[in-house]
């Protein structure tokens, strides 16, 4: 493990800066949390122009070179290696910029069409998601499909050269701004069930699409239902062969797992800022639980220069990704409690007038589910180290290596 930056990583690094600097404004005073696309009660008309500034930056990004860095440079990209890219988010982060915006497009679906896709399919879709022009959504989870993906029911029958598609997708974050999904359908029943499964890319605006966003807690509205009715689709839209979509789908969750943490802003030093607010900086037990956030912080960040090490060395990222997953989730659980106990009677109140315009509750108390949650739970982190670190048995597979249509649904 090495923490300090290669020669060529430094090199790379002050070419980051001075990109940066030429095209961004490099913030000079806190984040002022309560302009957040976070905070509270963001009227459509905010969050819209969010999007219209993100897909400016990228746009400029594409103009200058800098989008799709681990991409090819056949596609428009740099060709360089994960670590690389990563250590130009963590640059990027200091700019007022958009961070994040896409990836879904260019951090998920980008990669598997270019791993997978036909030339026909690359000519088409790779373009447009690298200006920002075209963003995309993951139609994977289903109400019975979640941690268990290849349980997955949508059906698609194949009608002369197309897929006649029938059920249901949920959870599927900002599908109403989507032009493309990336489509999971089950082809095949004779077969257990990772092997009837095809990856297809679905043109949002097909009709037979119903899409239903889902409110949430937070009172905003990202995720949404996706009803799929006698939905028509080409099949020159199948990544891979029928049946045969698990090999793509493994190379999407890979590229979303290596995406998580990329664009995060915000950390103790935020929190030391709330204590002040609130006058509790000078509380002891409130200075050790300050103590220990940054402590996970900074345990955080070693543990994923150890994968960023082994990145460079062209080796795949391990079991220590859910380690930090693991480390990341309660790092966020103990920012959420502490949060709530700082604001104490004020961070029962959700409206603008609060403190950070209701930033705190409902990003990091009633948010801090959205990263535990997605890209695979806790709990399924927790079986990931515990049969591949501890060595315990594997969890019971009941329906391993028997036909999909004889699994008993509840
Ligand atoms: C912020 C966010 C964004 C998302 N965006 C998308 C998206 O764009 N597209 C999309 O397709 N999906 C999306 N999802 C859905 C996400 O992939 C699922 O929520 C996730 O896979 C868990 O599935 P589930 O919600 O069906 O829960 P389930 O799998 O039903 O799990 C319910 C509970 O049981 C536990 N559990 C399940 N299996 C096991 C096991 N084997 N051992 C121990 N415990 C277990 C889980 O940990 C959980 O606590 C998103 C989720 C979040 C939170």
């Amino acid at each position: 493990m090495n923490f300090d930056d290669s020669p060529e990583e430094a090199v790379w690094r002050a070419e980051c800066r001075e990109f940066l600097d030429a095209h961004a404004t490099r913030r000079t005073e806190a984040i002022d949390w309560s302009q957040s696309i976070w905070a509270r009660n963001r009227s459509e008309a905010e969050l819209e122009a969010h999007r219209q500034k993100a897909a400016a930056w990228q746009t400029l990004k594409y103009e200058h070179g800098w989008a799709g860095l681990t991409w090819p440079e056949a596609f428009g990209g740099r060709g360089l290696s994960s670590h690389f890219n990563a250590i130009f988010a963590e640059v990027e982060a200091d700019y007022d910029v958009p961070m994040g915006v896409y990836a879904q497009s260019i951090g998920m679906a980008g990669p598997t069409i270019i791993a997978h896709g036909t030339d026909a399919q690359k000519a088409r879709y790779l373009a447009p998601m690298l200006t920002g022009q075209e963003t995309w959504c993951q139609l994977f989870s289903e109400p019975g499909a979640g941690s268990d993906l290849a349980g997955l029911r949508t059906s698609g029958l194949v009608d002369g050269d197309e897929l006649v598609v029938n059920g249901q997708k949920v959870w599927t974050s900002n599908a109403v701004e989507a032009a493309h999904g990336m489509l999971l359908v089950r082809t095949n029943t004779d077969v257990p069930k990772h092997r009837g499964i095809t990856y297809v890319l679905l043109d949002m605006t097909l009709p037979g699409i119903d899409i239903r966003p889902l409110k949430q807690i937070n009172g905003r509205a990202e995720f949404n239902e996706v009803f799929l009715d006698d939905v028509r689709i080409p099949l020159d839209a199948v990544v891979g062969d029928l049946d045969a979509g698990w090999g793509p789908i493994l190379t999407t969750l890979a590229n979303e797992r290596q995406g998580i943490g990329i664009g995060m802003r915000g950390g103790t030093a935020d929190l030391i800022e709330v204590a002040r607010h609130f006058g509790l900086s000078n509380d002891r037990t409130v200075r050790q639980e300050l103590a220990r956030l940054m402590e996970m912080e900074e345990t955080i960040r070693f543990l994923s220069y150890r994968v960023r090490t082994a990145a460079s060395r062209g080796e795949a990222p391990g079991p220590e990704s859910s380690v930090i997953k693991l480390a990341a989730s309660r790092r966020l659980a103990l920012q959420g409690s502490l949060v709530m106990r700082l604001m104490g009677a004020a961070a029962t109140l959700a409206d603008e007038d609060t403190y950070a315009n209701g930033y705190w509750q409902s990003y990091a108390f009633l948010g801090q589910w959205a990263a535990r949650i997605g890209g695979g739970t806790d709990q399924v982190q927790r079986n990931i180290v515990g049969e591949n670190v501890l060595g315990l048995p594997q969890e019971p597979r009941p329906d391993k290596g028997i036909p999909f249509r004889d699994i008993p649904t509840a």
